[in-house]
C-alpha cells in the first residue's frame, strides 16, 4: 500500500511516473526476453499450484511478469534470484516482502533449500543457462515442484524418450531425477523483445527415490563418456576408455555391445554407471 505522499512519489519515480516502469533496454547477454502477456504469466504460475504459505523461489524475475501473480497467491517465504542489479533493486523496492538473492543462479547452493520447507521453484529462464541450471536443480534441490519456461528445443530434449535424436545426456540425467511434463508452448510474439524461437513451459516433480551421491557422480561421468561419442557403439566406447571386459560387462546388464548410447533407457544407464563406478569416473 502506498500510504504517504512521500511513498507514492518514490513509487512513481521508480516506475516512471505513469504507473509504467521505465527500464533500461533489455540486455541480450542476460537472455532478457520479457513476457508481456498477463494471461500466459498467470497460466505459468497456476501450473505451480501455489497454496497460501507455500515457499516459492523465482529465478530471473526481471520486470516482475510472474512475480506479481506469485504474490497474489500469498506465498510464505518468497525468494528471487536475479543477476541484473538494476532490475533486482526496482523489484524489491516495489515488493519489499521479497527476499532478494542478487547474483548468478548458476552459483546458488541448491542443497541449502530445506527439504521440509517444500520449495516450489519457477522461472522464465534465460535461454543460455537453462540446461545447466535444470541439470543442477533437479539433482541438488529438494523441491516439491518446479515450472520452467525454456526454449522448445530444450524442452523436447528434457522429455525425449530413448531412441530418438533429441535423447541425450540431459534427457537421461533429468529423467533419472524427475518426472518431466511439457505443459504448453509459448510463441515468440508474447515477449519483448521477441526471441527467435518458440518456448515451452515444463513442469518437474522429483522421483520418489533419489540417486545417492556416488550413483549420481558415476552416472554423470558415464553420460559424459557415452554422449561425447554418441555415434559409436557402446562396446567401442567402453573399450576406448580401457575398460576391461567391456563386452561381457554390457551383456551382463542385458545391453548389446553394438547398441548406441541413445538406445539405452535411463534405468539402463544407471545400471551401467553403477557397474562402471569402480572402474571409471568415480
Ligand atoms: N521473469 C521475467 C519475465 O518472465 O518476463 C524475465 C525473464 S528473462 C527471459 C530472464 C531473466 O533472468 C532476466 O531478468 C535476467 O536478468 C535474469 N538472468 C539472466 N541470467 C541470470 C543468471 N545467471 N542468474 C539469475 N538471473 C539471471
Amino acid at each position: 500500500m502506498l500510504g504517504s505522499r512521500y511513498e507514492k512519489k518514490k513509487h512513481m519515480a521508480l516506475n516512471g511516473g505513469e504507473g509504467r516502469a521505465q527500464y533500461k533496454p533489455a540486455k541480450r547477454s542476460l537472455g532478457q526476453n520479457f513476457l508481456a502477456d498477463a494471461n500466459i504469466a498467470r497460466k505459468i504460475v497456476d501450473s505451480l499450484d501455489i497454496q497460501p504459505g507455500d515457499n516459492v523461489l523465482e529465478i530471473g524475475p526481471g520486470r516482475g511478469a510472474l512475480t506479481r501473480h506469485i504474490l497474489n497467491r500469498r506465498p510464505g517465504r518468497f525468494m528471487v534470484l536475479e543477476k541484473d542489479d538494476d532490475l533486482a533493486q526496482a523489484l524489491t523496492a516495489q515488493y519489499p516482502s521479497i527476499e532478494l538473492v542478487a547474483g548468478d543462479a548458476l552459483a546458488f547452493p541448491w542443497q541449502t533449500l530445506e527439504p521440509e520447507a517444500g520449495w516450489k521453484i519457477v522461472g522464465n529462464l534465460p535461454y543460455n543457462i537453462a540446461s545447466p541450471l535444470i541439470w543442477d536443480i533437479v539433482s541438488q534441490a529438494a523441491l516439491s515442484a518446479a515450472v520452467f519456461m525454456v526454449q522448445l528445443e530444450v524442452g523436447q530434449r528434457l522429455k525425449a524418450p530413448h531412441g530418438g535424436k533429441d535423447y541425450g545426456a540431459l534427457s537421461v540425467w533429468v529423467q533419472s531425477h524427475a518426472r518431466v511434463e511439457l505443459l504448453f508452448k509459448v510463441p515468440p510474439q508474447v515477449f519483448h523483445p521477441q526471441p527467435k524461437v518458440t518456448s515451452a513451459v515444463m513442469r518437474f516433480f522429483l522421483l520418489p527415490r533419489q540417486l545417492d551421491q556416488d550413483t549420481a557422480k558415476a552416472l554423470a561421468a558415464t553420460l559424459r563418456m557415452c554422449f561425447q561419442q554418441r555415434r559409436k557403439q557402446l562396446g567401442t566406447i567402453l573399450k576406448s576408455k580401457g575398460i576391461v571386459g567391456a563386452e561381457e560387462l554390457l551383456q551382463g546388464l542385458g545391453i548389446q555391445p553394438a547398441q548406441r548410447p541413445e538406445t539405452l533407457e535411463p534405468e539402463r544407464f544407471q545400471a551401467l554407471s553403477n557397474r562402471l563406478g569402480n572402474q571409471f569416473g568415480s
